[in-house]
């Protein structure tokens, strides 16, 4: 143990898993270079370690959702260009340029309001045209009125064009095929002067067979996860699991109750474990009577409510279960693998939001295995 970890709980994230992610995009993508997608501490992940990765692969790019992300990143040495995707109060500009960070810009009202705060230098940026997400972006038809108004502020270096896909999952949409063709228009009247073009995400990259142009923004498949929330294809490595330990392990009685609110109630004498995770760390508290852990290798359902802090399971034909024993919450033990997507389904959500909601007080562990 290097740093002190009292309860053996641990987010392990394999780097190597996370290489081998970004190398088969990179192949299966080229000559589009994947510019990976770290937002939001790189989905539960850690950013700094992943981004070190992606500077050492030749990564273009990184993207993170908000200048906080990217300043993380300055701070801890990553000199790679990196752009910024959401908005950013006003007087925050003059950040992006002393750190030398990419901004989006997304509607006239933004550039207009940034302008006066871009001062002597230059500021980097990507403008972002909305082809159908209804997010953040300009309209197609206001593109050339931008772009205008930009090369007339004078001190903005307009690097990149970007969209974002709505139904690149779906490799029939063709929703995303009329976003991509409004896209490439575009591409076609500015690409003398704007350098990159990108529009493909996770789900663009796995499913759409659409020249993704100067960059893939690889988030969800590059953590090894489906960008549709299905079982984890087989070129796709998982670069997370989480494990802990029992603290305690027992005998109940019949009749016994266990947890607030006595949700559970034992038909027979039963021989439980309890788990040193709760809802604080992101083990969410609807997995109660719902989810399961693995304990040598085999499921164990999830007894009663989850707690903040803890919650019991079941150890019925474990065989000789000890306090101190590893219980894998997320991940494989031995040929048993409580996925994401499992998770994610009895949560009625998709597997980006399981790994994103891992809390901080769960201490991340980074291996090369
Ligand atoms: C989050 C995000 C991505 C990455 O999406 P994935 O589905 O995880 O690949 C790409 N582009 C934008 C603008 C995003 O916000």
């Amino acid at each position: 143990m290097d740093v002190l970890n009292s309860r053996r709980t641990r987010a392990c994230i394999s780097l190597t898993a996370y290489r081998r992610n970004l190398l088969y995009f990179s192949e299966q993508g080229a000559p589009s270079l994947i510019a990976p997608v770290i937002k939001a501490d790189g989905y539960g992940h850690g950013a700094i370690p992943l981004a070190k990765v992606a500077a050492d692969l030749g990564c273009p790019y990184l993207c993170v959702g908000f200048l906080e992300e990217a300043l993380q990143l300055r701070y801890a040495g990553v000199t790679l260009p990196i752009l910024v995707f959401n908005y950013f109060a006003p007087e925050t500009t003059p950040l992006f340029i002393q750190e030398n960070l990419t901004a989006t810009v997304y509607s006239g009202y933004q550039l207009e309001a940034i302008a006066p705060y871009i001062a002597g230098g230059k500021l980097r940026a990507h403008l972002k045209v909305d082809t159908g997400m209804s997010r953040l972006g300009v309209k197609p038809e206001e593109v050339e009125r931008l772009i205008r108004r930009v090369w007339e502020i004078g001190n903005i270096e307009l690097e990149g064009l970007y969209s974002h896909f709505a139904t690149a999952d779906d490799p029939d949409s063709d929703f995303a095929r009329r976003q991509y063709e409004q896209f490439a228009a575009l591409r076609r009247l500015y690409r003398s002067s704007i350098r990159y073009f990108h529009i493909s995400n996770s789900a663009g990259a796995q499913y759409l067979s659409v020249d993704p142009f100067d960059f893939i923004r690889l988030g969800i498949s590059s953590y090894g996860l489906d960008a549709r929330n299905q079982k984890r294809p087989s070129e796709l490595s998982p670069v997370l699991s989480w494990e802990t330990i029992l603290s305690h392990v027992k005998t109940i009685r019949e009749g016994a109750s266990i947890s607030y609110g006595r949700t559970f109630i034992a038909d027979r004498p039963m021989t439980i474990g309890t788990v040193a995770v709760g809802y604080a760390d992101g083990y969410n508290r609807l997995l109660s009577n719902r989810g399961s852990v693995l304990v040598k290798g085999r499921r164990c359902p999830i007894l009663g409510r989850v707690c903040m802090d803890q919650f019991m399971i079941d150890l019925s034909g474990i065989p000789a279960p000890e306090p101190g024993e590893k219980v894998t919450l997320l991940g494989f033990d031995g040929a048993e693998e409580i996925s994401c997507e499992e998770i994610a389904a009895l949560l009625s959500t998709i597997n980006y939001e399981v790994t994103c909601l891992i809390s901080k007080r769960v201490p991340r562990v980074y291996t090369e295995v």
